[in-house]
This record gives C-alpha cells, sequence and structure tokens, in this order.
C-alpha cells in the first residue's frame, strides 16, 4: 500500500476512529456522518473532515462515510492486518500491569516477551510472556524482528536502557518512565508519563473550582 504522509495530529486521531467504527460495524450501522462522529470522539468536525481528507475523497457531503470501507481503509493504515510484536523492558508493578493488559483485543498488537535484571523472575513466564535477561536483548529482539519496545524501568535506570535497547536495533519506545530520553533522530519516542498526566487533571480540576468560587 502506498504510504501516505499525514500530520501527526491526524495520526494521533486514527486509533479513534477506528475503535469507534469498530463499535459502529458491530452495531450492524453502514454509514456514518462526520458530525455523528464528532460527537463520538470528541474531535470537530472540520478536523474529522481534514483528516479523511488526506486518504482522498472516502466520504460523499451529506450522505456521511461508509463505515466498512472507513474500516477496511484504516485497519490497513494502522496495520490492523498484521500482529505487531513489543518487547517490554521492566518488570515490575506497571510493567507487569501491561504484560496483564489485552492490547489483542481492540489493536493486533502483544507483547511477546519481556526483559528485567532481576534474576527472580528472568528466565520465568509471566502472564504467557518470557522474561529474559537484559543480556539477551540484542538477540531476543532479532530473532523475534521487534522493533518497538515498552520501556518500565525505574528513572535511574532509563537513559541507560535507552541506550541498550537503540543499540539492540529498537526503533520506537514507548517510555513509561519521567525520564525525557535522548535518543538518535531516527528513533521514534512517545512519553507516557502518568503521574504528570494525574497532576495535570488535578490542576485542571483545581482551577475548575478556583474560577468557580472567583465568580
Ligand atoms: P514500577 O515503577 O513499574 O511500579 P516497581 O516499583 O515494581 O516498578 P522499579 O524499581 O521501578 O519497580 O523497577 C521496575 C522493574 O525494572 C523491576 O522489575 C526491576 O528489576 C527492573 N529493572 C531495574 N533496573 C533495570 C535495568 N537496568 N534493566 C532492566 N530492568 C531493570
Amino acid at each position: 500500500m502506498e504510504k501516505i504522509k499525514i500530520p501527526k495530529a491526524t495520526a494521533k486521531r486514527l486509533p479513534l476512529y477506528y475503535r469507534y467504527l469498530i463499535i459502529l460495524n458491530d452495531e450492524g450501522k453502514e454509514k456514518v456522518s462526520s458530525t455523528e462522529l464528532s460527537e463520538a470522539v470528541q474531535v470537530d468536525s472540520a478536523s474529522i473532515r481534514r483528516d479523511f481528507s488526506y486518504f482522498g475523497a472516502l466520504g460523499k457531503r451529506g450522505y456521511g462515510y461508509d463505515v466498512k470501507n472507513l474500516l477496511t481503509f484504516f485497519k490497513k493504515i494502522l496495520n490492523q492486518d498484521t500482529l505487531t510484536n513489543v518487547a517490554l523492558v521492566g518488570v515490575g508493578n506497571l510493567g507487569h500491569a501491561l504484560l496483564n493488559y489485552n492490547f489483542k483485543r481492540s489493536n493486533n498488537i502483544r507483547i511477546s516477551c519481556a526483559f528485567d535484571i532481576n534474576k527472580d523472575i528472568t528466565g520465568k513466564i509471566l502472564s504467557g510472556v518470557p522474561v529474559y535477561d537484559m543480556s539477551e536483548l540484542k538477540k531476543q529482539l532479532s530473532d523475534q524482528q521487534i522493533s518497538i519496545a515498552i520501556l518500565t524501568v525505574p528513572s535511574t535506570a532509563a537513559q541507560k536502557t535507552a541506550d541498550d535497547m537503540v543499540e539492540a536495533g529498537i526503533k520506537g519506545i514507548m517510555n513509561f518512565t519521567p525520564i525525557r530520553l535522548s535518543a538518535p533522530s531516527n528513533i521514534r519516542v512517545q512519553n507516557v508519563d502518568l503521574a504528570t498526566e494525574l497532576q495535570t487533571l488535578i490542576y485542571f480540576l483545581n482551577s475548575d473550582k478556583s474560577d468557580k468560587t472567583d465568580k
């Protein structure tokens, strides 16, 4: 399939659209309007129409989008046809929770191997996933052709571990540590900082409250 260059903001919204389209399709709905989509995924309908326009004319004005067509299209774009194996590095509390999380239910992704330095867990299978010692990182990633890894080691070990991952051939890192990693420009890093996200939520709630008391 031809590669389409799309803005990052659009790329981020694709999984949202995709998930909602699955629901519509399961309900047997054949058409969806950008207004309906907009309400469901909380993205304004102008952005939705613009996003969809990057993929060519997928819908007609006043007629809506064909759910099945969209679904097939997004499935290809999001690589949902192929199962993507990812690695997990650091099987602590958070790492373990992610091992138990069923990514496959809505996305064709699975954690197929995990790595740690703790001898109590290496060489074992946890939640169906083999846990290897860090010394096996390079070999396993290349054997299993894995280029994406989730990083859930303690902050103190984050940068060094990320360096090792890049050295072992990782191209994309889902960084759950609060550390802002430095990595070569060809490596993609997605940061998921749960504590900061929560802090932001608390900040907004508090400012909502003070807005009310101000008035
Ligand atoms: P979490 O922060 O996920 O709640 P935790 O508090 O259980 O985890 P941490 O000390 O954060 O434990 O460590 C997370 C995991 O990372 C542990 O299983 C630990 O053995 C592992 N770990 C620590 N250092 C490294 C490293 N350099 N390489 C790989 N794994 C590591």
